[in-house]
């Protein structure tokens, strides 16, 4: 009977035919031993995460396939990223990235990344807490140039654009409403109030002057992008009853998981870089497996490898995802095992395209059709058809016995 589930996405796996590979996509191109006897041991299909002809992005494409529906459940990047890093939000607040930047003194940007920084608390917290209007700015170190700002308070929009041109010799922007609400307008007026506040502050900041006898560029601005605003999302657990954790190097997806109420479980080596510690992960993820009725394995190298273009890469970190996934080999009977992606991210491309992803789900009492790779071309001809995200969940409960039946 099977009560528990494996359930891991390889971000951007999917590509298309190269023509060095012999019109064969990297994951087709590569040694897959592993993989492929899953997949002639279970049951696969061809999954459109979003919808046919739609380009996911990671974000949305998580949520559907956790069975949330992005139009429903969907708020911006910054509210993701802040849970990322173990920020507690509340409802109503209002969520930004930052990149701690260099700007001249007719504040033109000289460096979106202040010099590619790489510690940013000093400054953070010379900011973190500042309140205006009532409304109380938070603002909470990232990884390297990154910053979370989280603006507390009544009344807050983030219908605002970014202060970010996301170009260097050009000057910053004003924050702007994009709609004619008092919310948008009053949010926008304060993320301009404290950011002209900042400017200063960072300027002066010792740990500028000391980066200056460095030769280093000083993080003297705050860009702002992605607003998000909070509130809380039925958790995964509330609308499945299933409890559940998640084993992820990169902080986007780590949001995710908070945001959904998953715990997030640390592994050491865990980087979300081709040198990611894949073994060390899915070891990790079926020891979670005592604790968790679902875990979420998280590994994104392969879509930074086809956003390089880099097929050769891609097809070698595929074979060391393979090469890990002999800790698949022996999963208890009662473990169902799902592998799909999150979309395709094409070498050519070097972006993420809307052309479905190979699903497979392997376990005790799943169907066996005739698939014998784990592969965009071979999963066509899988017995789950062409499935859309949002069927995902739904295919699993099922497989888990815990579908009500409908109608008598
Ligand atoms: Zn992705």
């Amino acid at each position: 009977m099977l009560e528990k589930v494996l359930f891991l996405v390889l971000d951007g796996l999917g590509d298309r035919p190269i023509k060095e590979l012999g019109g064969a996509t990297p994951l087709e191109a590569a040694h897959t031993p592993h993989l492929d006897r899953l997949a002639q041991q279970g049951e696969c299909g061809m999954l459109h995460t979003i919808g046919r002809g739609i380009r996911p992005g990671s974000d949305t494409a998580h949520l559907t396939i956790f069975g949330y529906d992005k139009d429903e459940f969907y708020a911006g990047r910054g509210p993701i990223e802040a849970a990322g890093i173990g920020l507690e939000l509340c409802d109503g607040d209002v969520a930004l990235r930052c990149n701690l930047a260099t700007v001249d003194d007719d504040l033109m940007i000289l460096d979106r990344r202040a010099g590619r920084i790489h510690a940013v608390t000093p400054f953070t917290t010379a900011l973190d807490g500042i309140e205006i209007d009532q409304v109380r700015f938070l603002l909470k170190p990232g990884t390297a140039h990154r910053a979370i700002l989280v603006m507390r308070g009544p009344g807050l929009s983030s219908a605002i654009t970014d202060n970010d041109p996301h170009e260097e010799g050009v000057p910053v922007r004003t924050v702007m409403p994009t709609d004619d609400s008092p919310g948008a307008k009053k949010t926008a007026d304060l993320l301009n109030q404290y950011v002209s506040r900042a400017y200063p502050i960072l300027r002066d900041h010792p740990e500028n002057q000391v980066r200056g006898q460095a030769g280093k560029l000083p993080a003297n601005y705050l860009l702002l992008r992605g607003p998000g605003r909070y509130r809380r999302i039925p958790s995964f657990q509330e609308r499945y009853g299933l409890r559940a954790c998640c084993v992820a190097g990169g902080g986007l997806y780590k949001g995710i998981a908070a945001l959904l109420g998953m715990e997030v479980v640390d592994v050491p080596g865990a980087t979300g870089l081709p040198d990611t510690d894949v073994s060390g992960k899915f070891r990790t993820a079926v020891q979670s497996l005592a604790d968790c009725d679902f875990v979420f394995v998280h590994v994104k190298a392969a879509d930074s490898l086809g956003e390089d273009g880099d097929f050769v890469g891609k097809r070698s970190f595929i074979e060391k995802v393979d090469a890990a996934a002999a800790a698949f080999r022996d999963l208890p009977d009662n473990v169902l095992l799902v592998i799909l992606a999150d979309h395709t991210t094409p070498c050519e491309l070097r972006a993420h395209s809307a052309d479905p992803v190979p699903i497979l789900v392997h376990g005790s009492g799943v169907r066996v059709d005739a698939v014998s790779a784990y592969s965009e071309r071979a999963c066509t001809s899988g017995g789950l058809g062409f499935l859309t995200g949002i069927d995902v969940i739904p295919q699993i409960l099922n497989l888990l016995g815990r579908t009500p039946l409908t109608g008598g």
